[in-house]
């Protein structure tokens, strides 16, 4: 199947256009000299890693891992245990950012006095644009109220040489897997779907703006070697179900902490019969399990991927590599856990409401409904997304809606389709996928999230129990309307058609009918659609697009007006040590007040929520602010209370108790320093850095947990706080609000002494007095930042 030539050398010499034989469609040929991924280096590193890691066979996962380290010497010569103990030091050729979290990115990247980004770097508008009546006006009117932001954004990328997607462009990760996404390579994005890219048989992870500000600053960054688990995929997909239903299949195996720490990788027959975004689609879900990310070995539907997107000189580069066996796992290579799905047995799925990993059979769905007591009635469809929105996604339900239309159906519920990408738009519009669509009721909103992250103007069932179905990632309470009681349940975007159709959530395509206005029988059949356009990719308005490669211009001024409300310049944070803190206990911690005992599920919308507050991202006194609102969900264990936190020092005049941050405000005005008690797998969801940002604004020093979700642990060390986790998961409950807890033993782990670990002195509002172990996750470097007060604090003392 692939090519044994070297090509890549001949990469930019080629003419800019020209036209290349694809294996579906006709295409153009794209420069690809900047994006395709360096093999020849990256092989001759990998045979490095080979000698240190004694010719063992290497998952591919490894193998992209290992071909992208710093120095591979210093980070596997120690002869043990690599994958789940070790701390890479990786150099990523990638980082891509979205609007919301790209602000606070780039406004520490400008802390750090660099004139260029270290790594290729792109920004994408696509959070930003509200979705409320379709896509031109929705665009005018979101580009005018964030027009600051994008003015922000655009002038600091031309100030930097940053590649800059105007909005309407599309979502981060669809415009990643069409223009820079490349087999083999590692690329970070700060956003946790980044994922998605992995459809293209790469490691592309979901990060914090702190991390990219690691790639774009050129310091290595440090990720601690995640386990591999080897998803074996016999069979093939048929009928109804599609890959999304795979990944709800899976979702509901792992459940949302499975795959904490560790990476999804496909392998088996079942890969290769899968469309290239299909794999995406599976691969962006993968954050909705924890993984660190996913990939598949490389394949013939990756490669007319890459034709059919105009990069056909990285298909070629790719063939060369994969005949080197660089884009698949050794064979021999050893998975730390192996899961057996047949695709030829998987069915469509419905996983939800509020969690992605409650996954239930359509054929068992309508039951569900019943026991549940819900009323069965669909009050929204939406289609689309990052997750959804490719070539094939959209030609599979147009085939619904053409069935639909031709025996006089339309639409009984509101059904909103976003397109992931301006190409996408596009090329559904000249190919009458779009007029099918609307044909049958669909509106057509922009190019970009829309309702996936909460901009989505809804203006009916505000407060009353409704159900929508969508083929997005995520359904955390609220996430798509604000309404805590919209419950929101994830399936393929075929399934999601079909039902819009039938208005009940009991309806299931594929063995019930719905009655036609002339009393007759209607049946949906399985739709195949299309998995690239006949015709090729057509670019659309290119207006939105950046120029490829752009040169930094230093002398540009970046714009932030000084009464901004949405965009501030960052203060540093202080280290927590030192004479000036006021800290007399050396490297230990100052004694830390707790502030409240967090019980269960506390995601990083919970600390930091999405929707309205997207605007303050680059402001981080005022998103403090409204932190107030944003703990809402968060349940104190003492008492059960939501978004209730006691004071037990209050002043006269002060209540008893408050919302969360308005205690921590108040322990802020104090001086206190104070750390959290949280529950299993604290932070998990969005990669949202504010969630760390904001309690260090506030004061807090530390927190304790029964476990972490991996980006959020990484975040709150970058910001400098500490993240413990409790050795015997029982002690959680002995810790309460207003206890003062001391860390011992902090100081001979930051002065490095061997096995040196941290115990906590709990003194209790009782005066009872007892020590409890910990466990951490502190890297060398790591410990480093929070010497310093924060990772950035560390760049900047290590460029002067
Ligand atoms: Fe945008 Fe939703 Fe994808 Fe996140 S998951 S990038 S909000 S479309």
């Amino acid at each position: 199947m692939f090519s044994t030539t070297l090509r890549s050398s001949s990469l930019a010499a080629g003419p800019t256009l020209r036209r290349c034989l694809a294996t579906h469609a006709p295409s153009y040929e794209k420069d690809c000299s900047s994006i395709t991924p360096p093999y020849t280096q990256l092989i001759e590193k990998l045979e490095r890693v080979r000698e240190l890691l004694n010719n063992r066979p290497l998952t591919l996962a490894e193998k992209i891992l290992y071909s992208h380290l710093n120095d591979p010497e210093k980070s596997l010569s120690g002869g043990g245990k690599i994958r789940g103990e070790s701390y890479l030091q990786l150099t990523p050729q990638r980082v891509a950012m979205q609007d919301a979290s790209a602000q606070m990115a780039l406004l520490q990247f400008m802390s750090a006095g660099l004139s260029r980004c270290a790594v290729s770097t792109s920004i994408h508008c696509d959070h930003l644009i509200q979705a409320v009546d379709g896509a031109e006006s929705d665009l005018k009117r979101s580009i005018a109220s964030n027009q600051e932001v994008f003015d922000f954004l655009e002038s600091a990328a031309r100030k930097y040489g940053i590649e800059f997607w105007k909005p309407g462009s599309g979502i981060i990760h669809q415009i990643v897997l069409e223009n820079y996404a490349a087999p083999g390579m590692l690329m970070l994005g700060t956003d946790s779907h980044t994922p998605n890219a992995g459809g293209l048989g790469l490691l592309a992870i979901g990060v914090g703006g702190a991390d990219a500000v690691d790639a774009m600053t050129g310091t290595p960054w440090e990720l601690k070697a995640p386990q591999v688990v080897g998803i074996h995929l016999t069979g093939k997909l048929s009928g109804w179900a599609t890959p999304k239903d795979l990944i709800l299949h899976l979702a509901g195996k792992l459940t949302v902490r499975g795959g904490t720490g560790r990476i999804l990788e496909y392998f088996g027959p079942g890969v290769a019969s899968q469309s290239c975004t299909g794999l995406a689609t599976v691969a962006n879900m993968g954050a909705e399990v924890g993984a660190t990310t996913s990939t598949f070995p490389y394949t013939e539907n990756m490669h007319a991927y890459l034709n059919a997107t105009g990069r056909a000189p990285v298909a070629r580069a790719a063939d060369m590599a994969a005949s080197t066996g660089f884009l698949s796992a050794d064979e021999g290579a050893e998975y730390d856990e192996v899961i057996e799905i047949n695709l030829s047995e998987l069915e469509p799925t419905i996983n939800g409401p509020f969690t992605p990993d409650l996954a239930t059979p359509l054929s068992k769905f309508g039951s569900f409904v019943k026991e549940q007591g819900w009323k069965d009635e669909l009050s929204a469809g939406l289609i689309g997304s990052c997750t959804n929105s490719s070539y094939e996604d959209m030609t599979r339900v147009a085939e619904l809606a053409k069935q639909a239309k031709a025996a006089g159906l339309v639409t009984k519920v509101p059904f909103l389709c976003t397109p992931g990408s301006e190409q996408i738009r596009a090329t559904m519009e000249r190919d009458g996928v779009t007029n099918t669509l609307q044909d049958v009721g669909a509106v057509v909103l922009a190019n970009a999230c829309g309702p996936c992250i909460g901009q989505w103007k809804r203006d009916d069932m505000k407060g009353e129990e409704n159900a929508i179905l969508t083929s997005f990632n995520r359904n955390f309470k609220s996430r798509n309307d604000g309404n805590q009681l919209t419950m929101n349940f994830l399936a393929s975007p075929t399934i999601v058609t079909a039902m819009a159709f039938s208005g009940s959530l009991s309806f299931n395509p594929m063995t019930d009918t719905l009655t036609l206005p002339s009393g007759k029988p209607f049946k949906f059949a399985p739709p195949a659609g299309q998995d690239l356009p006949t015709e090729g990719f057509t670019q659309g308005n290119t207006d939105y697009y950046p120029s490829p490669t752009p040169e930094p211009q230093p002398e540009t001024e970046v714009i932030i007006s000084a009464d901004s409300q949405r965009l501030e310049l960052l203060e540093p944070f202080q280290s927590h040590f030192g004479k000036e803190t006021g800290n007399e206990r050396g490297l230990e911690l100052p004694p830390l007040k707790v502030l409240m005992r967090v019980r269960g599920k506390c995601t990083t919308d919970h600390i930091s929520a999405a929707g309205p507050w997207l605007k303050y991202k680059g402001h981080l006194t005022n998103i403090s602010e409204n932190l107030r609102m944003s703990m809402r969900t968060a349940v104190n264990d003492e008492g059960g209370d939501v978004n209730v936190a006691f004071d037990h020092d209050r002043d006269a005049g002060e209540t008893e108790s408050d919302t969360i941050p308005g205690v921590a405000k108040r322990f802020k005005a104090r001086g206190q320093p104070w750390t959290l008690v949280v529950d299993d797998n604290y932070g998990e969801g969005s990669a949202r850095e504010h969630a760390a940002l904001q309690p260090r604004f506030y004061g807090c020093a530390m927190i304790v947990a029964r476990s972490f979700a991996r980006i959020h642990e990484t975040n709150l060390k970058k910001q400098g706080v500490l993240p413990l986790w409790f050795a015997d998961k029982a002690d959680y409950s002995r810790i309460g609000s207003g206890d003062m807890v001391e860390t011992i033993g902090l100081a001979d782990l930051i002065e490095g002494r061997q096995n040196a670990a941290v115990k906590l002195k709990v003194t209790k509002r009782t005066g009872e007095v007892f020590e409890i172990p910990t466990k951490h996750t502190m890297s060398e470097d790591q410990l480093k930042w929070f010497l310093a007060g924060s990772a950035l604090n560390f760049i900047r003392s290590q460029m002067s």
